[in-house]
C-alpha cells in the first residue's frame, strides 16, 4: 500500500535560487547555479549588470521581495551591510519596510547571505528569519573575483548546522571549501579574521616590492621569485602582476576592503584587542581614498608607494 504523505524535504527540491548583487562576485556565482540547471531568479539596484544573466536564462525580478515569492532559496552577495539590512528587512524609499527578504520570503525558505558583513548582523538576521519560519546563515566568502569566476572559493558558514546542510549542494557549485564554523555570525567573525590577514599582506608584498625597486631591481622579476618561496601569498601571485602592470581595475574594491577593516576594528576593540597592523593597513588605504581610488582594485595600494606617497600617513 502506497503512503499518502508528502515526501520528506530533501535538499534536490531546492531548485529555484534567488541572487540579489550581481556585481563583481554575484555575476559568476549566479552563472554557475545556472550552469548546473539551478532557476536562477535575480534582483540588482543596477540592471544593466544583470543583463548577461538574463541573456543565459535567468529571470529578473524588480525587488528583493519578488525575488524571494519566486525562490526556495535566496542568495545574496551586496556591498555594505547597510545594503543587508537594506535587502533583509527594507525600511528605505527603494526596500520599503516588510518588503525586504525576511517579510516576503514563503515559510521555509532558506537565505544565504555571502557578502561580508556584520557579525552581529547576520545574528540579527538569523533570529528574525527563524521567527517567521525562515531560515537564514552566513556564508560569507574569499578566493576573490578570480575564484568566483572558477568557481574555487573558499565559504566560511555560520548558522544552524541543518540548514547549512541543506546550502552545501548549492554552496559547492561556487566554491572548493565549505566550512562551517558555528553559530549564526561565525562564517563572517571567520571571514574578517581573513580580511585582516589579506589587509596587512598587502602592505607586505607593497612593501617588499618597493624596497626591490628602490635597490634598482625589476619588480615584475622579484614578484616571480619570491612568490614561489616563504613570502608567497595569494595576493603577491595574483595582485602584485596587475599593481606592476598599472592594471588597478577591481577584483577587490578598496571600499570594500575599508568595510571589512572597519569591521573587523569594531569586533577587536568588543574583544579589548589591539591589532596594529591592521591599524596601519587602515592608515594607507584611508590615504588611497583620500586620492579618489576607493572604486579601484585594493592593488592600488602599490601606487602610494610608486608615487612616494605613502609616507604621508606617518605610519
Ligand atoms: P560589487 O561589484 O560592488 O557588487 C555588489 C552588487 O550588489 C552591485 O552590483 C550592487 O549594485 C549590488 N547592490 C548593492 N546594494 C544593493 C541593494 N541594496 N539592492 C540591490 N543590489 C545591491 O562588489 P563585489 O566585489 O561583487 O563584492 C560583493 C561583496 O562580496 C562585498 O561585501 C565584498 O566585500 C565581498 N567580497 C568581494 C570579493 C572580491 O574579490 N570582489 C571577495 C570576497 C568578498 P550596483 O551595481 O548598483 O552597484
Amino acid at each position: 500500500m502506497t503512503s499518502e504523505r508528502p515526501a520528506p524535504p530533501n535538499v534536490n527540491d531546492d531548485r529555484a535560487i534567488g541572487v540579489i548583487g550581481t556585481g563583481i562576485m554575484g555575476r559568476s556565482m549566479a552563472g554557475h547555479l545556472l550552469a548546473a540547471g539551478y532557476e536562477v531568479h535575480v534582483f540588482n539596484r543596477t540592471r544593466s549588470k544583470a543583463e548577461p544573466l538574463l541573456a543565459a536564462g535567468a529571470t529578473w525580478h524588480d525587488t528583493p521581495g519578488d525575488v524571494a515569492e519566486a525562490s526556495d532559496v535566496v542568495i545574496t552577495m551586496v556591498g555594505m551591510p547597510a545594503d543587508v539590512e537594506e535587502v533583509y528587512f527594507g525600511g528605505t524609499k527603494a526596500v520599503p519596510e516588510g518588503s525586504g527578504l525576511v517579510g516576503r520570503s514563503r515559510s521555509g525558505t532558506l537565505l544565504i547571505d555571502m557578502t561580508t558583513s556584520s557579525p552581529t548582523l547576520a545574528c540579527r538576521i538569523a533570529s528574525a528569519a527563524a521567527g517567521r519560519g525562515l531560515a537564514a546563515i552566513d556564508a560569507p566568502v574569499t578566493g576573490g573575483d578570480v575564484g568566483a569566476r572558477a568557481a574555487t572559493l573558499t565559504i566560511m558558514l555560520g548558522g544552524d548546522a541543518a540548514a547549512c546542510e541543506r546550502a552545501r549542494p548549492m554552496l559547492n557549485r561556487l566554491g572548493k571549501s565549505v566550512t562551517r564554523l558555528g553559530a549564526a555570525g561565525a562564517g563572517q567573525r571567520c571571514k574578517l579574521a581573513n580580511q585582516i590577514a589579506v589587509a596587512v599582506g598587502m602592505v607586505a608584498w607593497c612593501e617588499a616590492l618597493a624596497h626591490a625597486r628602490a635597490g634598482g631591481l625589476d619588480a615584475a622579476a622579484v614578484q616571480q621569485v619570491i612568490s614561489g618561496g616563504a613570502a608567497g601569498s595569494w595576493g603577491l601571485t595574483n595582485l602584485a602582476p596587475r599593481a606592476i602592470a598599472g592594471d588597478m581595475a577591481p577584483g577587490f574594491l578598496v571600499k570594500h576592503l575599508l568595510k571589512d577593516i572597519g569591521l573587523a576594528r569594531e569586533c577587536a576593540a568588543e574583544s579589548g584587542l589591539v591589532l596594529p597592523g591592521l591599524e596601519t593597513a587602515e592608515r594607507l588605504y584611508a590615504l588611497a581614498a583620500t586620492h579618489g581610488w576607493t572604486d579601484e582594485g585594493t592593488q592600488v595600494l602599490y601606487r602610494l608607494y610608486d608615487h612616494g606617497l605613502a609616507a604621508e600617513t606617518g605610519a
